[in-house]
């Protein structure tokens, strides 16, 4: 079992992101147990964007401008050289600037935009015009969040010199003046990748638990998709149940900065155990199969909703909500704010798009013979048209409440053969297995990587006893 300080910081770090949604998590608060956890997983992880900041940022200044002078052997002949925060500090304690260019960090707040910035810095309209000209790369500052910072250089004049913005942790857009007008460079640091286990046993829930085994919250939500097919998160799990894994985590100069791809998995789920593990093709295509071989997805996802919470489950007597009688309840109702994207749980074509009655905004999509979903009381179409492919996972549209409906919810209906089904329920056909081909590369690729797997659960049965 691996405890990272990191991940805890970032857990922080989350919460007080998400304060201003406590109303919400609220409603869903509703649930009991690991579900309703995962949806505020969720929730947090779709408001929070500055919680990726390293160590060395989340210590920034608190002040939107910090004017540092340089060190001396500064010169702009050469390209500005890359100066971290601790280098800005430092900077500030030396005597004597030759050419007094001076540096700049400001952290971006709520509402600023590239322009706002840029004049309250005094740098002419023009040099935000030229920067913005220089390409793709570029277009990464459009996407500044609150929190991060953008550290400039200037000359004497106030002349906007250099421009560099951490995009990431990894990487670092360099913007900088030469003999002919700005130019942009993308960097990168080398990333190391170490392979980590954790283990956990479920006594609370899969959140709380895999949290207190060290994970970070991305790396359960890719737990829970990996087993996803297989076990229903939101009911099926039990006291006792449990998992191993085999991770990665990336270094960046011996300090460990977020966690990667799961390698191996194993979940044990009432006394069933399942394995996964992570495959990559020539292609670079990567998915996860069983040990044997056999693909972890199914032709169909289990819901078209992610971490939804479902409110209204299958059911042939339930008193309708609005219509107040008994009515079959053919399928299952997800509750969810509008606008919320609904997949498409398996390949197929659409055979309808329109208002149908109560439904209110409908889509049907037909996958082979057999199989047909619907997806009701839509607030607005996706891009599939009526007779257009779609693949699973594509969107088929958004949560609303057109139609006869109580307040914004997902009505999902799965027909197999044209009788309604329990699409929580039912079993689908698992998805294409290995390649035959390729099954000599895949036992080769994987078999180190579920050795792994098991020496650390050895290694954790051997600790508990
Ligand atoms: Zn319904």
């Amino acid at each position: 079992m691996i405890k990272q300080r990191l991940i805890n910081r970032d857990y922080k770090t989350l919460l007080a992101n998400a304060q201003p949604r406590q109303k919400k998590l609220h409603l869903s608060a509703i649930l009991a147990g690991t579900f309703a956890l995962l949806v505020a997983v969720f929730y947090f992880k779709g408001v929070s964007s500055p919680a990726q900041t390293d160590a060395v940022q989340s210590s920034a200044p608190q002040l939107n401008i910090v004017p540092i002078a340089l060190p001396d052997n500064a010169g702009y002949d050469t390209a500005p050289p890359i100066v971290n925060k601790s280098d800005y500090s430092e900077a500030t304690t030396s005597k004597v600037s030759r050419n007094k260019s001076t540096h700049k960090i400001y952290t971006v707040k709520a509402g600023d935009s590239l322009a706002k910035i840029f004049s309250q810095l005094k740098y002419s309209p023009t040099t935000l015009y030229n920067i913005m000209q220089l390409g793709k790369d570029v277009a990464l500052l459009k996407k500044i969040t609150p929190g991060q910072t953008l550290r400039f250089t200037q000359n004497v004049e106030g002349k906007c010199l250099s421009v560099e913005y951490d995009i990431d942790r990894i990487k670092t857009l360099h913007i900088q003046t030469t003999e002919n007008g700005f130019s942009a460079s993308l960097a990168e640091k080398p990333v190391e990748i170490a392979h980590s286990t954790a283990s956990a046993e479920i006594n609370n829930s899969l959140f709380y638990d895999a949290k207190q085994a060290g994970l970070a919250d991305k790396t359960i939500m890719e737990l829970a998709n990996i087993f996803g097919w297989d076990i229903d998160f939101s009911q099926s799990l039990r006291k006792g149940d449990s998992f191993t894994l085999l991770y990665e985590t990336k270094y960046i100069g011996g300090v460990r900065i977020e966690n990667g791809n799961i390698l191996a998995a194993e979940f044990v789920n009432r006394g069933d155990k399942y394995q996964a593990v992570r495959f990559v093709n020539s292609d670079g295509h990567a998915e996860y199969f069983s040990p044997d071989g056999k693909s972890m997805r199914k032709t169909f996802l289990r819901n078209p909703i992610d971490f939804a919470r479902v409110s209204s489950r299958f059911n042939l007597r339930r008193k309708h909500p609005v219509l107040n009688r008994i009515r079959a309840h053919k399928g299952v109702d997800y509750a969810a704010s509008t606008g919320t994207p609904i997949k498409s749980t398996g390949d197929g074509k659409v055979i309808f798009r329109g208002i149908k009655g109560g439904y209110g905004r409908v889509v049907i999509v037909q996958h082979g013979q057999k199989y047909s979903s619907l997806y009701a009381h839509m607030s607005k179409y996706g891009r599939y048209k009526n007779g257009s492919r779609i693949k699973q996972g594509q969107i088929v549209g958004y949560v609303g409440k057109s139609g006869l409906a109580t307040g914004p919810h997902l009505h999902y209906e799965l027909r197999v053969n044209g009788v309604h089904r329990n699409p929580l329920t039912v079993k689908f056909p698992a998805a294409k297995p290995v390649n035959k081909k390729l099954l000599a590369q895949f036992k080769q690729q994987t078999s180190p990587l579920l050795a792994e797997l098991k020496l650390a659960k050895q290694t954790q049965l051997a600790l508990n006893n």
